[in-house]
């Protein structure tokens, strides 16, 4: 596939959409193209250690609070509730190419991964693999949000970006509006991984993850082959009741 049209496409978006105020309280921000200003950051982001299945509070850096110790769930890497003021940002980038939300997020997010990384919580991953879209999607879109924060993280980070190693073969229906079960059998088979897979260690990027059932199945393709996968994003929702 020919990433190239769609990720200059995706750059020069980016460069032309990062204004120099907050997105969210019209402040105008110290360093051009941070796109959320230090004391709306502060606001939204966690101030608790979160456990990694459910997105509940923790009192101390941990993997997993008592109830997902006993299903361990895929673990999910994010610096901000998909609740919190930042949420609805985070569908602008891929629906409006409003990109300004994403570096400082994107910082965040290297900051939270330092941090578990530090308190022996999570291992870095030998690659960050981004959730693909369908080709078709892609060239509607014209960029991969999941890409374009996988790159950025991966800059940051020293860390290798692998695309096409996981491909979507199935353009599945939009999944708002579907109950858990529609949405595990809208996308049932919808991810293929390409013939050589070379990596124990992964983690899997994307812009959000709401139910989790878009990573869940991507882990459940990719479980013959790699038995270490993270999930990373911007933001996450909390499991139900959390
Ligand atoms: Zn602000
Ligand atoms: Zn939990």
């Amino acid at each position: 596939m020919n990433i190239i049209g769609p990720f200059m496409a995706g750059c020069r978006a980016l460069a032309a959409s990062l204004p120099n105020r907050c997105l969210l309280c019209h402040q105008q921000v110290a360093a051009p193209g941070s796109g959320i200003c230090l004391t709306c950051l502060q606001t939204c982001l966690y101030r608790t250690p979160v456990c990694l299945g459910c997105g509940r509070k923790l009192t101390i850096l941990a993997r997993y609070c008592g109830g997902c110790l006993t299903t361990r769930p895929l673990p999910v890497i994010a610096p901000a509730s998909y609740h919190s003021l930042l949420g609805p940002l985070i569908p602008r980038i891929k629906y409006q190419a409003q990109f300004a939300a994403m570096p400082p997020l994107v910082t965040a997010l290297v900051q939270q991964v330092n941090a578990l990384h530090a308190a022996e919580v999570i291992p870095i991953p030998q690659v960050l693999i981004p959730v693909p879209l369908h080709p078709r999607r892609l060239r509607q879109r014209g960029f991969n949000q999941a890409w374009l924060i996988a790159r950025m993280l991966g800059q940051q980070l020293q860390l290798p970006v692998a695309d096409g190693v996981l491909q979507r073969v199935v353009a599945t229906l939009p999944q708002t509006g579907m109950d858990g079960r529609a949405r595990r059998r809208n996308l049932r088979g919808a991810f293929r991984v390409m013939d050589k897979f070379p990596y124990q260690r992964i983690a899997l990027v994307d812009d959000v993850v709401t139910t989790g059932t878009t990573v869940d199945e991507i882990a459940r393709t990719l479980a013959p082959w790699t038995p270490d996968i993270q999930v990373w994003c911007l933001a996450r929702a909390e499991a139900p009741g959390v």
